[in-house]
């Protein structure tokens, strides 16, 4: 008798056994697909995990539906780090492996098949395929069982997979937006003048307007010499004047404008550099690290913001790529920017592939089996956090960039793992080596380098020599008792923003929040209208005049008074980047104002659309949220303004010092990158916070040193370990009894390490109470040990009937 244990992508605790024909398990490989029905009837894609002949015990083996592959589609080594993934952060290899695959591959009886957009040649179908895509063109949609149906026999998913490979259909995932391509701005004369006597008239009657005429001359100088269409900020540059004279051209139809778009995945096979000579500091650090490779397999870099960590890379990728191994190039999912990718495709061209949750199934399923086939199309990858679920199989390099940044971990759903330690945990399995990069190291990398587990090699100059940017705290106490205010620009921020704009530079103002104002509160009788699904107040939406609730998208139109006493005095607590461009629309009206945040940034182009336009100063000021942060390349930003440092430094969570002190460098790198100094303001109620005393000397040690005592009194990661177990239920009683419970049986394992149960600050979501238990983890107190009396004690609880449906969340290194 022959078996296969398979992996099943829900949460069970355990692998799955199906019997096998002797054939069957002649042809079956480890990291092939099946279809396997579980439970009532329900159709899976499992993927198998072992073929074996050990008759499962306790139940009676089913047969499997269907073989789905030829050859496997995911390999050993990526099953161990499945593994580990799953034992490390306490979730199933099921979770892991809905994470781990595009969705394309996994599909199940739930899944929703669409038909394809576009037109479509059907000939190319057989007959079944085409009963499908027939019927797909009379109904949006179908499930797994309605083509079951209309095929009129069991096992369908083969021929869904070819009609998904044949681009017939589509699963419903896709309605993802794509990833959107940038959009240059560019001019050329108008058609009117295409004549050569057309245009001697107009250069005649642009006499008396010696700076248009200037501009159109440069034009064709600009155009003679390059033979390529000309951008806007070129044209802007080289003829010495202004974006306003343009417009007047284009609006006098002179000139024309028109829209080029950059493909930012297709590589055009142009424009390959060869990558940049080193200075001398990049040199150092490079060779530094390289023999630190010798002993470390991890190395941490900590590079000032613009000292040229990315040409650093560049060289080590090119290593990398002469030994013929692949490089995973992990990223931040905001800074997986176009002005990267640009970067790294003119060394690298075509080898350069992308993995972005923003891709369609269709472009994920590609880079994967370009990744799995070690197709010359994917050596470098270039990703986000799931990224390093890709099929790599030799692995030579892993950067880490931004190193810092939270998105690299996983909340919600299982698997909540952290990209970063996974990486390494995988560059170890394929005997690679990993440098993680950051211009403001987590507390726990530079204390693993201070330990010795990580190599560690500085950069500590900006590239060219470039200042560091001037820090200026503003106290707004002060200014405020004194009247120096206007709205939330303080007198020093005005003066310091006109001076900026005169001299043409850009200016990046930096809000810590989202929304208008972020609370709503009666001026009567103080109340605050609350989500009806969470504990928690709404914040107010100028732009949709709506009150929203940011943890579970409720949303309702402003209140005209107050729903408690009827008063129609509703006043705003706090402020947000709404607020903060209407009153920089009123302060400098001459001047284009634009805002981004995940408001602006949510819909079509949104993100790329505002960074390209900064790009192309066509904004003079921008005012954003968290995602300025992130390691991008602004030539023209000269001010960065800080609104208010103290939301920021007064978040209750043990980093907010840490994150604040990034948050703030980070923003203020992006400030004076090449040869003009910048300048920052930091507006604060407290200019002798330490932390902000720390940005201003832009002292990364001095932040590290303070931290660490307080991680070490207090009791925190990186000195202790941490697993958080939230148990959440709609009746708030059980919830309760069930914590208690939880919180008495570890505390007797853990004594005094163990906290709560607390309710967390938002005690409601979606209707669920929340309870949170955290356990602390001392060096010395095995990690696994500890995991197994956990999962000991959870397996008791849900013995217990009364908590059976109350939900249990753990999250190790929930920070
Ligand atoms: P970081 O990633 O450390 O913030 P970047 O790698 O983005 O810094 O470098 C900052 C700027 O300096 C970029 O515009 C980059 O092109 C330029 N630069 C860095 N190193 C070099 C070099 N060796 N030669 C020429 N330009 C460089
Ligand atoms: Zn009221
Ligand atoms: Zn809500």
């Amino acid at each position: 008798m022959y078996f296969i244990d398979v992996i099943i992508p829900i949460p069970l605790q355990k692998l799955f056994t199906y019997r096998v024909t002797h054939a069957e398990a002649e042809f079956l490989k480890t990291g092939m697909r099946v279809s396997v029905s579980f439970g009532k009837s329900k159709i899976y894609t499992a993927l198998v995990f072992s073929v074996h002949n050990k008759v499962p015990l306790t139940y009676e083996a089913k047969d499997i539906e269907q073989i789905l592959d030829e050859v496997p589609i995911v390999n050993t080594k990526q099953l161990k780090i499945w593994e580990w993934i799953a034992n490390y952060y306490m979730c199933t290899l099921g979770d892991v492996m809905r994470a781990a695959l595009p969705n394309a591959f996994i599909l199940e009886s739930e899944t929703i098949i669409k038909g394809g957009n576009g037109v479509f040649d059907e000939s190319v179908l057989k007959d079944d395929e085409f009963l499908i895509y027939e019927a797909l063109q009379h109904q949006s949609s179908l499930k797994i069982h309605d083509i079951s149906n209309i095929l009129d026999k069991k096992t369908v998913l083969p021929v869904i997979k070819r009609l998904l490979e044949k681009e017939a259909i589509v699963v419903e995932e896709e309605v993802y937006e794509k990833y959107k391509p940038k959009l240059v701005r560019y001019v050329k004369m108008h058609s009117k003048f295409s004549s050569e006597k057309a245009l001697h008239d107009l250069l005649d009657g642009l006499n008396r307007a010696p700076k248009q005429s200037k501009v159109v001359l440069s034009l064709f100088s600009i155009s003679s010499k390059t033979k390529k269409p000309v951008k806007v900020s070129d044209l802007v540059k080289q003829s010495d004047t202004s974006s306003a004279i343009i417009k007047t051209l284009i609006d006098k139809e002179i000139l024309e404008e028109y829209f080029i778009q950059t493909d930012r995945v297709v590589y055009s096979g142009e424009d390959t550099e060869t990558s940049k000579l080193l200075n001398t500091y990049q040199q150092t650090a490079l060779s530094k690290i390289k023999s630190l490779f010798n002993t470390y397999n991890t190395v941490l870099l900590h590079g000032v913001t613009s000292s040229g960590k990315t040409e650093v890379y560049a060289k080590l990728i090119e290593d990398t790529l002469k030994q013929d191994k692949q490089v995973l190039y992990l990223l931040p999912e905001i800074a997986l920017t176009a002005q990267l990718i640009t970067r790294l495709q003119n060394y690298f061209g075509e080898q350069v592939a992308v993995f972005h949750s923003k891709y369609s199934t269709h472009e994920r399923v590609e880079v994967w089996n370009n990744v799995l086939n070690n197709e010359r199309k994917a050596q470098v990858v270039l990703g986000a956090r799931s990224s390093i679920f890709l099929p790599f199989h030799n692995l030579g390099l892993v950067i880490v960039d931004e190193e810092h940044e939270q998105s690299y971990k996983q909340f919600d759903p299982a698997p909540r793992y952290h990209a970063r330690d996974a990486a390494i945990v995988l560059a170890n399995m394929h005997g690679a080596k990993v440098l993680l990069g950051s211009a403001t190291p987590s507390l726990e990398s530079y204390y693993n380098a201070k330990q010795e587990k990580y190599g560690f090699v500085e950069l500590l100059y900006r590239y060219n020599n470039v200042l560091m940017p001037d820090i200026e705290l503003v106290d707004i106490k002060d200014k405020l008792k004194k009247k120096r205010m206007k709205g939330h620009f303080s007198d020093r921020l005005i003066a310091e923003m006109n001076e900026t704009l005169t001299e043409g530079y850009q200016i990046i103002l930096f809000q810590n929040r989202r929304g208008f104002s972020p609370v709503i509160e009666c001026v009567t009788c103080g109340h605050a209208p609350q989500c009806p699904n969470c504990d928690v107040s709404l914040t107010y939406h100028q732009y949709r005049h709506q009150l929203r609730c940011h943890y579970c998208g409720y949303n309702t139109a402003m209140h005209k008074t107050c729903e408690a006493c009827g008063s129609p005095e509703m006043d705003s607590k706090g402020f947000g980047t709404e607020q903060i461009e209407e009153e920089a629309k009123l302060l400098f009206s001459d001047y284009k104002v634009a805002r981004m945040d995940l408001d602006t940034t949510r819909g079509k182009h949104g993100y790329e659309k505002i960074i390209t336009a900064l790009e192309q100063q066509e904004i003079d000021i921008l005012i954003g949220t968290q995602m300025l942060t992130k390691g991008l390349d602004f030539r023209n930003v000269k001010l960065v303004g800080i609104m208010n440092a103290d939301n920021m430094l007064n978040f209750p969570d043990f980093r907010a010092h840490e994150r604040s002190f990034q948050l703030m460098v980070q923003v203020s790198g992006r400030a004076g990158r090449t040869e003009e100094r910048g300048k920052v303001l930091v507006q604060t109620y407290n200019p002798n916070h330490n932390i902000l005393q720390q940005v201003s000397t832009n002292n990364y040690g001095e932040m590290y040193k303070e931290q660490m005592n307080d991680r070490y009194n207090f009791k925190y990661p990186p000195i202790y370990k941490q697993i958080k177990i939230t148990l959440k239920h709609k009746d708030y009683n059980r919830v309760e009894t069930a914590s208690i419970w939880y919180a008495k049986s570890v505390r007797q394992l853990f004594g005094d390490f163990v906290l709560g149960p607390e309710a967390p600050p938002v005690a409601r979501i979606r209707n669920q109470f929340h309870k949170n238990i955290l356990v602390k983890i001392p060096k010395k107190q095995s990690l696994s040990k500890t995991k197994e009396a956990i999962i000991k004690i959870n397996n008791s609880f849900f013995s217990i009937k009364d908590f059976r449906s109350v939900k249990v969340v753990l999250n190790v290194d929930n920070f």
